[in-house]
């Protein structure tokens, strides 16, 4: 018996030693033929580079992959810690479709990693694809704003969301390469460039040293059709437009914080169609509001470039019409307000910014702007406020978001009738913990707030109206209205009810930098202290670990299909555009 279990335990030791050496890019990894991206072996201990053998499908690799990688002898870590050797080979590509079977050894130290090249058919099936991300967009935001924007009557809905309507469909699974969980960066760049990673990170791997920009980088997909198209290139947002999210597109860091940063990157892409928020970082540091630290002028940078600036809808609108090459609208300082405050409340930072442009004008300006090219284009939307509401649950601001989210994909599809050779995909980037359970409904007897939820049968159903018929609820808050709960959330007050005087903010921070509750709506006629079951580290609700629905319709679409994962989705973008097409 303690021979079995010597053995054992001397088996798992070698495997723990073995698996910590990592080889990027990571196992079963899939890499779009000719696309360039950077090989990296970080070893567990100091060898000499002699002693490093690494093999691709049995041969030396340097007969592979045609250079030979610089050798680290000692990668530092946090205080110079020594983490061990390296090799490092960047813009590897590889032009041959197939397995390739990647070995290291060096001293006990051994890795296999298997990664999957392959190409694309020769021919296209698509000529413009637009890509619509609701950040954050969950089956109960689906649901909500079904019922909100069109109502129900006797258990059918009175009308179909322009989403309902897509084809093709999938499961997607959204976890990183080093948790179950995670953000914006790593799921929005899955879909970007068709490999997974870590939490914050964008258009890399993470890799082990500090440095946040010299992590191995992949291709994203405005390189990929910069190098093999001359398509235009979109990316719409109602965030920052240097957030995670639209970041994706162009951006490679391991950290989503180095905004200013990815203001360059997206310099260097230079996509014709850039719309949303985020100009602070735009401006050079000694304007007021720029949150710059240098003293580059990326408006300036950008016009010299040869793009016309919009600042409000106004501005946009004019551009919309003019033969502007280039088209840069920076509606915001920051993140642009959502549907609700612009249109409705007139609440959040409406009257700094009174004129920014909806998700829906933003997204016809790209097409109007972005259909000049013949040879098509590749539009990015974001709806990013689903998200950026759903983190203080403030699920009225977040489903109105959503609606506005489907007018713009209603638009994509107007489009499309005219253009049947768009493949336009809607999806999330990943999920929140929330879900409606029924209607919260003032007229219930009962003093305690909790005796107005309707569950079952008692649910009934909401009273909002639309008179107007623009889509959006005449009022929200309503008598019986959704109740929308989240399954995770820090102290605070719930109010049950809309914020009628602008975003829920639900906890602040202590003297000790403890999340508690938001004493501000502690008086709300009604209003119960919740307890946290999140860490007090935590200010919102987080995201879910739940599969996010992909939805799809148009030339492509129908390779969505059962459960796939994030970075699989890549493969059906490039498929449709034919980017890897065998070459002569
Ligand atoms: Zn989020």
């Amino acid at each position: 018996m303690r021979t079995l279990l010597s053995a054992l335990a001397a088996t798992t030791l070698l495997t723990g030693a073995a698996q910590a050496t990592a080889i990027y890019p990571l196992d079963r990894a899939t890499i779009l033929v000719s696309s360039p991206f950077d090989f990296k072996i970080e070893l567990d201990a100091v060898h000499p580079e002699e002693e490093i053998a690494v093999t691709v499908n049995g041969k030396p690799y340097a007969e592979t992959f045609g250079a030979k990688a610089d050798y680290v002898a000692e990668e530092k870590g946090k205080d110079d810690a020594v983490l061990g050797s390296a090799l490092i080979l960047r813009d590897l590509a590889l032009a041959e479709p197939g397995s390739y079977t990647v070995e290291v050894r060096a001293g006990d130290e051994t890795r296999t990693v298997t990664w999957e090249v392959y190409a694309t058919p020769a021919a296209p099936k698509a000529r413009n694809i637009i890509f619509f991300v609701g950040d954050g967009l969950s089956v109960a935001h689906r649901t909500a704003a079904r019922i909100m924007s069109k109502g129900m009557t006797e258990g059918k809905a009175d009308g179909r969301l322009a989403m309902d309507d897509l084809d093709h469909m999938a499961f997607i699974g959204t976890s990183s390469t080093h948790s179950i969980a995670t953000d914006s960066a790593n799921t929005m760049s899955a879909y970007m460039t068709g490999h997974k990673s870590r939490v914050n990170a964008l258009g890399v791997y993470a890799d082990r040293t500090p440095p946040t920009q010299d992590d191995p980088k992949v291709e994203t997909i405005a390189e990929a059709l910069r190098r093999t198209t001359g398509k235009s290139i979109g990316v719409v947002s109602t965030a920052e437009i240097e957030d995670a999210t639209p970041a994706a597109v162009v951006a490679h860091t391991r950290k989503r914080g180095e905004k200013a940063d990815i203001v360059g990157m997206f310099h260097d892409i230079r996509p014709e169609v850039m719309l949303g928020g985020g100009s602070a970082y735009f401006l050079k540091s000694d304007i007021p509001g720029s949150k710059r630290k240098d003293d580059s002028d990326y408006v300036a940078m950008f016009r010299e470039a040869g793009y016309t600036l919009a600042t409000n809808a106004a501005e946009l609108d004019a551009a919309r019409g003019s033969d502007a090459e280039r088209l840069l609208g920076l509606f915001h300082t920051g993140n642009m307000d959502t549907k609700l405050d612009r249109s409705f409340l007139h609440q959040g930072t409406v009257g700094k910014f009174p004129n920014q442009p909806g998700l829906v004008e933003m997204t016809e300006a790209a097409l109007d702007q972005l259909s000049k090219n013949e040879e098509g284009f590749f539009l990015m939307v974001e709806g990013a406020s689903i998200d950026k509401m759903s983190h203080p649950m403030d699920w009225d601001r977040a489903v109105i978001d959503t609606i506005e989210f489907d007018q713009a994909i209603a638009s994509a599809r107007a489009f499309a009738e005219t253009h049947p050779d768009t493949l336009i995909v809607v999806t999330g980037d990943h999920t929140h913990g929330v879900s409606v359970i029924g209607t919260i409904d003032d007229d219930k007897p009962g003093d305690e707030m909790r005796e107005k939820v309707g569950t079952y049968d008692a649910a009934g159903f909401p009273n909002y109206t639309d008179a107007d018929g623009d889509g959006y609820p005449d009022r929200i808050d309503v008598s019986r209205r959704l109740a929308i709960f989240s399954s995770n959330f820090p102290d605070h007050y719930e109010t049950w009810r809309p914020k009628m005087d602008g975003p829920f903010e639900p906890s602040v921070q202590n003297e000790k930098g403890e999340y508690v509750a938001n004493e501000a709506y502690k008086d709300i006629p009604g209003a119960v202290l919740r307890v946290g079951n999140l860490p007090k580290s935590a200010d919102t609700a987080v995201h879910a670990v739940d599969d996010v629905v992909l939805q799809a319709t148009g030339p492509g679409a129908e390779e969505f299909k059962g459960y796939m994962e994030q970075s699989d989705v890549y493969r059906v973008l490039v498929d449709a555009f034919a980017l890897g097409a065998p070459r002569n």
